[in-house]
């Protein structure tokens, strides 16, 4: 991913895209002092954003520092870095860590290193393909309790669970993994929300130790406009027993459904499908008043 042309936004400057680099010695690799966001671009404008922004902000916050540029000045860096790329369909990568000027826990002098990368990112399924859904496995890693770690954080070091679960589920052939939580109930997908549907309601967890995404939000938003019900409750694995759909939230999968759950299968069904035509138009019309 780092021998490629474009620029990358480090540190108020575009750099070339392989000039890119930081010192081994930094904090964050070390200590997982670091936080990211994931966001998209459809027609050249960026969905969500000043959110995205305000979270990398409020993520830093929860793990101790503050990132160096205010919430305008990263929002300007990130339509500069899609601009200098010629990215319309895209994702954005914007990332704050802990440099290198000191190596041991403690690490209060650190220069806060933030960097925005951007890439291409077209819509891989047509939406007949996705409604198949995806096929999941269970993970073997739980979601921390809130004083386990900083859950309402987009941290890196929360993902190292993520990863390893869904390492483990690849290598049994599925898709992605669900996730619980420390007390056993369905907690989210390894880098998205879940919800299940069930006798024509919508069905979510409490983001009580996990990312309250800003596709969950959207999504419920959506489903409400809809006329849904949207419950947001303790969800327990016995219960896919009686669930109809299954899918999952976030903004690199929007609205994806899930077809099965380690044996446990579903039919991506009308509620999950209007949801699909109605997070895609959503984003559409908001890259549309780009030029209204
Ligand atoms: N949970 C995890 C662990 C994630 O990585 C993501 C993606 N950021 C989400 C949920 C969904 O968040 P969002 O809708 O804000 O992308």
């Amino acid at each position: 991913f780092d021998d490629r042309d474009g620029v990358i936004w480090y540190n108020g400057e575009l750099l070339p895209w392989r000039d890119a680099k930081l010192h081994v010695l930094s904090h964050g690799l070390h200590y997982a002092s670091c936080v990211f966001e994931g966001e998209r671009s459809y027609a050249g404008r960026i969905f969500k954003m000043e959110e995205h922004h305000q979270r990398l902000l409020d993520s830093g916050k929860l793990l101790g520092f503050e990132v160096p540029y205010s919430r305008a000045e990263i929002d300007a860096a990130a339509v500069a870095v899609l601009a200098a790329n010629g990215i319309e369909d895209g994702y954005l990568r914007p990332v704050a860590w802990r440099g290198s000027e000191m190596m041991a826990v403690s690490a209060q002098h650190t220069k806060i290193h933030v960097a925005v990368a951007a890439w291409q990112w077209p819509a891989y399924f047509t939406p007949e393909a996705r409604l198949k859904g995806i096929r999941m496995a269970w993970a073997d890693w739980r979601r921390p309790a809130p004083e386990t770690a900083p859950c309402k954080s987009k941290a890196a070091g929360l993902y190292m669970i993520c990863t390893m679960s869904k390492h483990a589920a690849e290598a049994k052939g599925y898709a992605d993994a669900l996730m619980l939580d420390y007390r056993g109930q369905i907690a989210e997908a390894t880098g998205a929300n879940v919800f299940l549907v069930q006798d024509g309601k919508i069905h979510t967890p409490i983001p009580d130790c996990f990312l309250d995404g800003i596709t969950r939000r959207t999504v419920i938003d959506l489903a409400k406009r809809r006329g849904y019900e949207v419950i947001e409750r303790v969800l327990m694995p016995e219960e896919l027993d009686r669930t109809q759909e299954v899918f999952i939230t976030g903004t690199a999968v929007e609205v994806t459904p899930v077809s099965e759950i380690e044996g446990k299968h579903f039919t991506p069904g009308e509620i999950t499908r209007n949801l699909m035509t109605d997070y895609d138009a959503l984003v559409r019309e908001h890259a549309a008043a780009k030029v209204a």
